[in-house]
């Protein structure tokens, strides 16, 4: 038998329900994996041992007393640090956050539970999920498994990369410009940013909240649809959550794509993509084609627009969602002085990092009086332009595919200008900013490192993109392959 750590969640959970493997045993693999491999990854801030085999423990008493089980019941899953964990520490990889205890569970965590997932541990990000390689974390910086002198991306590099590990066998991220999708890309894993509304956010920390949305990470499109199944849906805490109903995203993976219309974005092949990434993805284009979807070329004529929008609206929100961390209610909090302003400018100065102070400065100065109209305003109409693009895009097509990076994964401190770091996500900002789905999965290789393949669908299409993803798993085998660790 492979080893339990290789298995996919669909394959785990039919053993699991048919009592050839127990949950235990799946957990101590994970366990053992990352005790393995972790100390040269780096993926998890916290491995919470004793929680997940007590998990895993009473997931195998549901099966033993042939309790009504779902599709994640007993299985090992990784919790980026950003999504609040009742009673376990939730650090946002920020000295800020270093020992908070969420008082509550977010209620993707409730949905978790609910449905008998196992937690294995939080995982490693940049600090306040600002940055694309986890170079930002306050604490260590996560190694890519393909190779470990580079980068897994970010901000959810350490999901990315314990899942591409075998140290999980899905996770949870959070993507506002292409945190999921980024790192899934970089570490040969599939990546889904969910629809704005599709799973709620509450007890997501935000960074930027019109941005924001949390979604699985997985070895197969499959399994990303059974992570999302357990966590999609209207939620009463979250009122930006969507009432529409969740289908069933597993019913429509049936491989066939015949007749669908796929659209090739003229703009998404900019000057600085990789040749070999365009190669890859060229030839996953040819190979939809052969499936039966009809490619066409399509315009998405303000792409050229997104980072820039997207550096005026996520700073100018994240400067306000930050404003709370002033040392009084949680987080780090600096005493030394008994000067009120003093001790609330030492807690953020000491609290923050670099990046999230640079993101703070730029989105108060984007809202201050004088430069809101110039910089926000028409930030928020270049955003609906972008949006606009998009829907007309998808008048015409059901699915527009892209690379998901311009590059594949970048060595560690090779990339120090900011703005530089900040056109890795340059194909994934503008769905963020439209509000529509997308995932990336593994779309082949160049010199060894996984290239990301993107597919963007119109809002609520997630059933659409996972089908096309499950569909090229069938005719490819990218997706299969393991890093040497
Ligand atoms: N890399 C982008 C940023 O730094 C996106 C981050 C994210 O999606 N959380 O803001």
């Amino acid at each position: 038998m492979t080893e339990l750590y290789k298995l996919s969640i669909q394959e785990a959970g039919a053993m699991l329900r048919a009592r050839q493997i127990s949950s235990v045993e799946l957990t101590r693999a994970h366990l053992d994996r990352i005790r393995a491999v972790d100390d040269k990854v780096k993926a998890f801030t916290l491995v919470t041992d004793d929680l997940a085999m007590r998990q895993a423990h009473e997931a195998d008493i549901h099966f033993a007393n042939g309790n009504t089980v779902t599709a994640l019941t007993g299985i090992p899953l990784a919790i980026k640090d950003v999504i609040c964990t009742k009673g376990i520490t939730t650090t946002c990889g920020s000295n800020m956050l270093k020992d908070f205890r969420p008082p509550f569970d977010a209620t993707v965590m409730q949905r978790l539970n609910a449905a008998g997932a196992v937690m294995l541990g939080k995982t490693n990000m940049d600090e306040f999920a600002m940055g694309s390689s986890t170079e930002h974390s306050a604490f260590f910086t996560t190694q890519n498994p393909w190779d470990l002198e580079r980068a897994p991306g970010g901000s959810s590099g350490g999901s990315a990369a314990a899942v591409a590990a075998g140290m999980a066998m899905g996770a949870l991220g959070s993507d506002t410009g292409g945190s999921i999708r980024q790192p899934a890309a970089l570490c040969n894993v599939v990546g889904l940013k969910t629809t704005y509304g599709r799973v709620s956010r509450y007890g997501l920390v935000a960074f930027a909240s019109s941005l924001d949305q949390i979604g699985p990470f997985a070895r197969s499109a499959r399994d990303a649809a059974l992570i999302l199944q357990a966590i999609a849906g209207p939620d009463a805490r979250d009122s930006t959550s969507s009432p529409q109903g969740v289908p069933d995203y597993g019913a429509n993976l049936n491989g066939d794509i015949k007749g669908l219309r796929i659209g090739v974005p003229e703009e998404y092949w900019v000057d600085g993509t990789q040749p070999g990434v365009e190669k890859a993805v060229r030839a996953d284009i040819e190979k939809l084609r052969e499936m039966g979807a009809e490619v066409g070329e399509v315009s998405l004529p303000h792409t050229k627009y997104g980072v820039p929008v997207y550096y005026i609206i996520a700073p100018a929100e994240a400067s306000a969602n930050l404003a709370r961390y002033d040392g009084v209610k949680y987080g780090y909090s600096y005493r030394d002085t008994n000067d009120m302003w003093e001790a609330l400018e030492k807690t953020r100065q000491y609290g923050f990092g670099q990046e999230v102070k640079r993101r703070i400065m730029l989105g108060t100065y984007a809202l201050s009086s004088g430069y809101y109209d110039a910089y926000y305003k028409q930030a928020e109409k270049v955003r609906s332009l972008i949006t606009e693009d998009f829907t007309r895009a998808f008048e015409k097509f059901d699915v527009l595919v892209s690379p998901a990076s311009p590059s594949v994964a970048f060595k560690l401190g090779e990339i120090s200008d900011p703005y530089e770091m900040y056109l890795q996500d340059v194909f994934t900002i503008p769905a963020n900013l439209a509000g529509t789905c997308g995932i990336s999965i593994p779309g082949g290789f160049s010199h060894g490192l996984p290239v990301g393949l993107q597919l963007l669908g119109n809002f609520f299409a997630e059933d659409t993109i996972l089908r096309v993803a499950d569909a090229f798993e069938r005719v490819t085998d990218y997706h299969t392959r393991w890093p040497e660790l």
